[in-house]
């Protein structure tokens, strides 16, 4: 396979060929068998990862032995992650265009972090930027960004608002999100310099929206001790519950007190695509900034995630940078340069990636398999409520529902133990995978359903699993608490 000369690392047309001819045998009949692999693979792997630490190989190997230990080993041990029966966490699926478009971005190699480098590639990125800010209904003045996910779409957020309106002294500027916040603000919040104690986490409503009464007050609040309130981040779909929060009325508090407010639109933004799901986002457009993330709502792969700034000079006064040595672009108003509005210099090729998908299958197809998805949920949420034994906590605002079991005189933390054990038990069948989230002490049981892949008969053997699960639990969880009664229970 390699060339006789030791020095030489390229390789003859005929073996790229060959590789290529095997490596998309071996991915058909990966894709091909998605239905039928269990929906989480056996993660148990603590042994296997031992056994596969190595040295550094000195000489080249073959290619085929290591694909099949790929291909046959080591990618099955792992979340299912692009199949239909993955309704844990967020899923995406993974179109496969956006396989080729790496392909051809790896293989070709071109430098897209400055415009001079490849304008016309550049220009394809530029164009999908610009069909997410149509799509979010966001105006001409808005520039994005393309990152690696939603928490570097957010980091460079906070980053524009804190530059905005906090200056250089941003010791004393707060940020203002709920308790049903993902993760990744807070954590994204301190790399940006806000450390945790700037960080207020509003208490929610019944249905996990932020509450904008609370809001205002804790922001009265840290004005009258001396602090200076600059920005407001919001979820328009949590990853907890699904839940949107009040984007419109948090969009007047933010216009009214000067904050920033940007929106966390990783999980549900896309929705907004479909016309007649719009009401369910009012406010979003309203946005200073949005967080959209394609390998979620887009099907996408991993890897890619995306910003829009309203202002799109915020976004650019906040990353733009020269250096002697790099070109300028010829008007940089009119013509995209990724690396004056991201913190990348040299990056990957993203653009091409979702460029690809979008015009492979046009946007309708997009807004039809979102509108399915919701539907799905819908449904799902429904059939699953009518179980016996089942409380639907959070019915589905978008495309994700959560839900506990229950039973006559059930103790909280037996309602815990019995939702983790259907979880495990559903999960365990091998048909969907899902995962749950302590809110409040309360453990809940979630279904997101967000894969292109995830179609009606899935969503059929979830609730066929969920409610035979279910009735074994809560027989089995009445019978034991019945013969023994907790302590001064009678
Ligand atoms: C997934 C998610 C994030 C984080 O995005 P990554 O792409 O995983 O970095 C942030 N917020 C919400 C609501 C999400 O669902």
């Amino acid at each position: 396979m390699l060339d006789a000369d030791p020095a030489s690392l390229e390789l003859s047309p005929d073996t790229i060929r060959a590789l290529g001819a095997d490596v998309i045998d071996r991915i058909v009949a990966h894709l091909g068998s998605l239905d039928r692999q269990p929906a989480r693979g056996d993660v148990h792997a603590e042994a296997l990862c031992r056994s596969m630490r190595e040295p550094v190989p000195e000489r080249g190997t073959d290619v085929g032995p290591l694909l099949d230990a790929l291909f046959n080993e080591w990618i099955p041990r792992s979340f299912t992650t692009p199949g239909p029966g993955y309704l844990a966490y967020i899923p995406g699926g993974g179109l496969f265009p956006a396989a080729l478009a790496d392909f051809i971005s790896a293989s070709t190699n071109r430098y897209t972090g400055v415009w001079m480098a490849a304008p016309a590639l550049v220009q394809l990125e530029a164009n999908v930027l610009d069909w997410l800010r149509v799509w979010m209904s966001f105006p001409d003045t808005t520039r994005g960004l393309l990152t690696t996910g939603g928490s570097m779409a957010v980091f460079n957020a906070i980053v524009c608002a804190r530059e905005r309106l906090l200056g250089p002294d941003i010791r004393d500027g707060v940020l203002y999100t709920s308790t049903q916040v993902h993760h990744s603000v807070v954590k994204t919040a301190r790399l940006a310099g806000i450390l945790p104690d700037r960080v207020r986490t509003i208490p929610v409503d019944g249905d996990f929206r932020m509450k904008v009464e609370a809001l205002a007050e804790a922001v009265r609040d840290d004005r009258a001790h001396g602090l200076r309130p600059f920005m407001v981040a919001s979820t328009a779909g949590t990853t907890n519950t699904g839940a949107v929060d009040p984007l419109d009325a948090i969009a007047d508090l933010c216009a009214a007190e000067g904050l920033w407010h940007h929106v966390d639109g990783a999980y549900g933004a896309f929705f907004h695509m479909c016309e007649e799901l719009r009401p369910l986002l009012r406010g979003l457009p309203r946005a200073d900034s949005l967080t959209l993330d394609p390998h979620k709502g887009l099907f996408i792969p991993y890897g890619t995630g995306a910003l829009l700034v309203r202002d799109g000079s915020a976004l650019r006064d906040a990353h733009a940078a020269t250096a002697g040595y790099l070109p300028g672009t010829p008007d940089p108003d009119e013509f995209y340069d990724p690396s004056q509005y991201g913190p990348d210099l040299s990056r990957g090729f993203q653009g091409l990636r979702v460029w690809l998908c979008i015009k492979v299958f046009g946007a309708a197809r997009f807004r039809a398999a979102l509108a399915e998805k919701r539907a799905l949920a819908v449904d799902a949420a429904a059939r699953i409520a009518a179980v016996p034994g089942i409380a639907m906590v959070a019915p589905p605002q978008l495309s994700l529902f959560a839900f506990h079991l229950t039973w006559p005189g059930a103790a909280r933390e037996d309602e815990n133990a019995a939702t983790t054990e259907l979880i495990e038990r559903v999960t365990a069948r091998g048909r969907v995978m899902l995962t749950g989230c302590t809110v409040d002490g309360r453990f809940l049981a979630r279904v997101c359903v967000l894969s292109f892949r995830t179609r009606q008969p899935r969503i059929d053997a979830c609730v066929d699993d969920v409610a035979a699960e279910t009735a074994a639990l809560v027989a089995y969880f009445a019978t034991i608490r019945a013969a023994n009664p907790p302590p001064g229970a009678r």
